[in-house]
């Protein structure tokens, strides 16, 4: 990859982190909010389940796009984590921010579990 190119994905990671950074940092949805009406505290469950799904998802990209930033860093942008093969560079285009080659993303995918840290156990597995 040169320099150009990478430069130009270290820009979009930053600008994301940033976004993702502000999106983790508000809280407010998760607050837990108290009403004597049960159709506003059910109504309310419902809205902090889904911004405490949100959060989680957010803090898991953010971990993905740091990562990314420090790969760049380090001259290892663009690898697989799991079988260190050249991610396509579509892929890439498309989610600079993600991990894993197509194949081994399936296989993450498949198992349904979100997150590097189980990701070698599944694969054990999947074998
Ligand atoms: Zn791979």
């Amino acid at each position: 990859m040169t320099n150009s190119e990478l430069s130009k994905y270290k820009s979009v990671l930053e600008a994301k982190q940033t976004d993702l950074t502000r999106l983790v940092r508000n809280r407010e949805g998760i607050v837990i909010k108290t009403s004597p009406d049960a159709l506003d505290e059910v109504q309310h469950a419902t809205d902090r389940e889904m911004a405490i799904g949100n959060l989680v998802r957010d803090s898991n990209l953010l971990r993905n796009v740091r990562r990314a930033l420090r790969d760049i860093e380090e001259g290892s942008f663009g690898v697989c984590l799991h079988c260190e093969e050249d991610i396509n560079p579509k892929r890439l285009a498309a989610v600079p921010w993600t991990p894993f080659c197509i194949q081994c993303q399936e296989i993450a995918d498949r198992s349904q579990v979100d997150g590097v840290d189980n990701l070698d156990e599944l694969l054990v597995g999947a074998a």
